[in-house]
């Protein structure tokens, strides 16, 4: 008997961890095991419930269930594996420092138990570790890293999902479920799940790819592919999503598209070489950065009441949605870490909270790179002035205008600071760490 111990890749369409025991012959029972240290927000909670129903209603569907476990993995899937007397429990690798060393600690586990863990590839297009500087080293900068990124894969047909997965008649009973119920309102923005994902590509391969590059700037129409919390969730493979593209399209249209997937990748890359920067600097400079305690400007911020109508409305469209468009990402990270002078880290942890497609590496990396700490960051001098950003990403006001329909009547507060002299300020802080100067980071 082989067990499909699900993490980051509920589908069932190209899983090489689930074909491989499937293709064993042998009866398979499928597992999901909470207990992990990822997701831990609110919405991922929510997004992960509303997924594993899915996928449940997927496996049904093919003569089979799934099995939710909780606790620590090791114990959990041990015992299980004892339990069913299986020989093998198959996986997908986790390419982060804690999914690496959750498969090392599963691993010895199932040895002492005698059972195999065999894991396969599929969360990235390239392996980290092929992924190397002239040096074997890791890249730091996204230029050289994306051109070393498109010479280490190529792109492949996806596997289909199987037709059956035979599964064992025995249900086990101690099945447990820890976490909440989709709320409604996930439901009213988005379609969690295998199929979800899928129809979400169909949608941007006919009708969105073509246009990407002069739309995905523009938040208030659907320029970009939104398939973010299905890739998080691997509710569709990267493989997939490029051999759907490259399917309809020629690579020059898909060059664009493939350049934001080279930075989800060189966001994996950079915490797995710096796994510390989940909470520290990735330049040193940075540690002696002083950042202000302002606890009413952060809740301003999160609330979308500093009355910079783009700030607002992206942080409405998030608290709303639990998505936000990243050229408003980008300008909101920069209103908080620059204009109010508040450590990324709070604005990390308040998107950890709130953001469906929550990624640990994705979250941490954009930030320090919004606040100009982290790897080929933007520089510190690029203090976005909302107003400048509204006006042309957003010139007719419709996004601003959808999320904060009160903009223009006395009830929307006043700006709560000057930028002109919020940015003087940021840029003294900022020369005070007396930095000779990054050249600007590459175009986002
Ligand atoms: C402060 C901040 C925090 C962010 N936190 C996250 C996060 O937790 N999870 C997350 O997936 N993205 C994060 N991003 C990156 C980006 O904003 C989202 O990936 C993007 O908005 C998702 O929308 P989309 O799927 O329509 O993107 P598309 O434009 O369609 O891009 C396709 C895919 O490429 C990847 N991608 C695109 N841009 C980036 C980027 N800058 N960094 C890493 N991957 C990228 C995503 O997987 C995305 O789904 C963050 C950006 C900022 C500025």
């Amino acid at each position: 008997m082989r067990i499909v111990w699900f993490r980051r890749d509920l589908r069932l369409s190209d899983n090489d961890a689930l074909t491989a025991a499937v293709r064993s012959g042998e009866q398979v029972v499928c597992v999901y095991v909470h207990g992990s240290s990822w997701p831990t927000g609110r919405a991922s909670l929510a997004w992960l419930s509303a997924s594993l129903e899915a996928l449940d209603g997927s496996l049904r569907s093919r003569g089979s269930r799934l099995v939710q476990l909780t606790g620590e993995a090791t114990h959990a899937l041990k015992t299980f594996a004892t339990r069913f007397n299986a020989s093998d429990v198959h996986c997908s690798r986790v390419w982060t420092p804690e999914g690496l060393t959750e498969e090392r600690a599963v691993a010895d586990a199932l040895t002492e138990a005698g059972v195999a863990l065999r894991v396969s590839e599929g969360q990235l297009l390239a392996v980290p570790d092929a992924v190397r500087t002239s040096n074997g080293r890791p890249f730091s900068v996204f230029t050289p890293f994306h051109r070393a990124w498109l010479g280490a894969w190529r792109p492949e047909s996806a596997l289909p999902a199987p037709a059956r997965v035979p599964s064992p008649e025995v249900t086990p009973e101690k099945t447990a479920s820890a976490i909440p119920d989709a709320t409604e309102r996930l439901r009213r923005w988005w379609t969690p799940g295998e199929r979800g994902a899928q129809e979400r590509l169909a949608a941007f391969v006919a009708d969105g790819l073509a246009s990407y590059d002069t739309t995905r700037d523009l938040p208030a129409l659907h320029g970009t592919s939104e398939l973010s919390p299905h890739l998080t969730f691997g509710e569709i493979s990267p493989r997939s999503v490029v051999s759907a593209i490259l399917a309809e399209h020629g690579e020059d249209v898909a060059a664009p598209f493939l350049r934001q997937l080279a930075w989800r990748e060189f966001a994996a890359h950079v915490l797995l070489a710096h796994p510390e920067t989940v909470s520290r600097p990735l330049r040193p400079e940075f540690e002696g950065f002083e950042w202000r305690e302002d606890a009413q400007a952060l809740d301003a911020w999160k609330e979308g009441r500093t009355g910079f109508a783009l700030v607002d409305a992206g942080m409405r469209q998030l608290a709303e949605t639990g998505w936000m468009h990243n050229r408003v990402r980008l300008v909101c990270g920069s209103f908080l870490t620059k204009d109010l002078l508040v450590n990324w880290r709070r604005g990390e942890e308040h998107f950890r909270e709130t953001l469906v497609d929550h990624d640990p590496a994705s979250n941490v990396f954009n930030w320090q790179w919004v606040a100009g700490s982290g790897a080929d960051a933007a520089p510190y001098f690029r203090v976005f002035n909302p107003s400048l950003q509204a006006a042309r990403f957003d010139p007719d006001g419709a996004y601003v205008k959808r999320w904060v329909p009160e903009l223009g009547t006395d009830r929307y507060p006043k700006p709560m600071l000057d930028h002109a002299t919020a940015r003087m300020r940021a840029l003294a802080a900022y020369e005070a760490l007396k930095r000779t100067g990054a050249p600007p980071g590459p175009r986002r």
